[in-house]
């Protein structure tokens, strides 16, 4: 269902979440404007491929762009490039700018992403930097081109994608990683140990239990100290200690600038205001809370349903969270909440990189990791989803009958 207005829809973040929002209210025949707002000066692109393809020197900035520049000009998607959006006045429905512009809107989407944290000693130095934008990926694939020594800090999966494209460009790579076992608290110690072996069977060295004490260097970092005096030579360091919904923006709206909690739909409990993306925590209809996740597919359904209820139409409740990640030819995925698991049930052979795990809570499937195994994953998804079934699935969604369309098109 379409509707007729003056000011449209105006999104605030030209990432997955933006596009696939513009793309849903154009392929349901909106005929309104649609203008999206990016910080960066770059056309809505694809984030994934930044730490695979894109560092690896396999592929350009072009070839990760979601759309051409013809797309937006057919659809009349309107991209507002550079600039950031600085706050936002539900009453009179404006989105500031930076440069002190007000873009009026019926509906509005934040979709400004998650942005890296930042390690104070490291900030200043030119060669170290996070990953999170085609910018940073020009600088990794230079500092990988160069033929260096890299050290990671942080052994999530962003520093395990940049660890496994180095290693295969011959780069020399240390991960400093501060927790004794890596994500053993979402994916369990078994898990968190055996990507650890990963990664130095391929020649990593992996310190963990480690932390930086300090930097050194005149402009470029030269040499890393950690607590207990040993010392790192490097070329360039990579900065992977996680990210945070990047909303600060928001502060004084009446919305969470540490998370902007919706429904499934996306629905805030600003009335015309949407969320979708890192930048969002939806109500997880499974888990009975708000939960952010950092993930692409979360991304993209959330800002296809965004675009869906500003239509008036009622999503579904939400498919499970999954990612996946790409890692020296092996593809991991995972699916479900492993959180509060409290039985890891491993099938297949680890040592050979070809196994999946059952995470269980309570004798009932709750999460799943494969391993090298992607016809698996389905058949996993399925056994998850079916152990809710019977359960009510709790439902929460914020009363907005001012979002209801007010005027079919003709
Ligand atoms: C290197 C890398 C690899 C990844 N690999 C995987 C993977 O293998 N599997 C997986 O499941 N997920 C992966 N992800 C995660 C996935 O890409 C993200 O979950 C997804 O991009 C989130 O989309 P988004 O639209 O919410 O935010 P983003 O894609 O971050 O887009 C937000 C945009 O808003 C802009 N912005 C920020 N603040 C403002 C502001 N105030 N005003 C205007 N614009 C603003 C940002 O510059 C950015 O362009 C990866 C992420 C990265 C960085």
């Amino acid at each position: 269902m379409s509707r007729r207005s003056e000011a449209g829809v105006v999104i605030a973040g030209g990432g997955l979440a933006a596009q696939r929002c513009a793309e849903t209210l154009r392929k349901r025949g909106f005929e309104a404007p649609v203008r999206i707002v990016c910080a960066e000066d770059e056309a809505p692109y694809d984030r994934p491929p930044l730490s695979k393809d894109v560092a690896a020197g396999t592929a350009d900035g072009e070839a990760v762009r979601f759309r051409d520049a013809d797309w937006y000009a057919d659809n009349a998607v309107e991209l507002i490039l550079g600039r950031r959006a600085a706050g936002l006045d539900p009453d009179a429905r404006e989105l500031f700018l930076d440069d002190d512009t007000r873009l009026g809107w019926d509906e509005l989407l934040i979709a400004t992403g998650a942005a890296p944290r930042e390690l104070p000693m490291l900030s200043g130095f030119a060669n170290a930097f996070p990953l999170r934008t085609l910018a940073d990926a020009g600088r990794l694939r230079a500092a990988l081109a160069g033929g260096s020594h890299l050290v990671i800090v942080g052994a999530g999966f962003i520093g395990q994608e940049v660890a496994a494209t180095a290693r295969r460009q011959g780069v020399e790579v240390t991960i400093v990683e501060a927790l004794d076992v890596p994500l053993a608290g979402i994916l369990g110690e078994r898990v968190g140990r055996w990507i650890v072996d990963l990664h130095r069977d391929e020649g990593v060295r992996v310190l963990t239990g480690a932390m930086l004490e300090s930097a050194a260097g005149n402009g470029r970092v030269e040499e890393l100290t950690l607590a207990g005096g040993e010392k790192l030579e490097c070329d360039a360091v990579v900065v992977g200690v996680g990210v945070a919904p990047a909303a600060a923006w928001v502060a004084g709206s009446g919305l969470d600038p540490a998370g902007i909690a919706t429904d499934y739909a996306g629905r805030t409990g600003l009335p015309h205001v949407y969320a979708a993306g890192d930048v969002s925590r939806p109500f997880d209809p499974r888990l009975f809370d708000h939960v952010r996740t950092e993930h692409w597919d979360a991304a993209s359904r959330q800002g296809v349903a965004a675009g869906a209820a500003m239509l008036g139409e009622t999503p579904r409740p939400p498919a499970l969270p999954s990612f996946w990640s790409d890692q020296y030819g092996l593809r991991i995925q995972y699916v479900g909440h492993a959180e509060g698991a409290d039985e890891i049930r491993v099938c297949g052979e680890p040592g050979e990189r070809d196994f999946h795990v059952l995470y269980q809570c309570a004798g009932t499937p709750v999460a799943a990791l494969t391993v090298d195994r992607p016809r698996e994953l389905a058949a996993m998804r399925r056994l998850i989803e079916s152990s809710y079934e019977g359960d009510a699935v709790a439902t929460e969604t914020y009363e907005t009958p001012t979002n209801a369309p007010e005027e079919a098109m003709p």
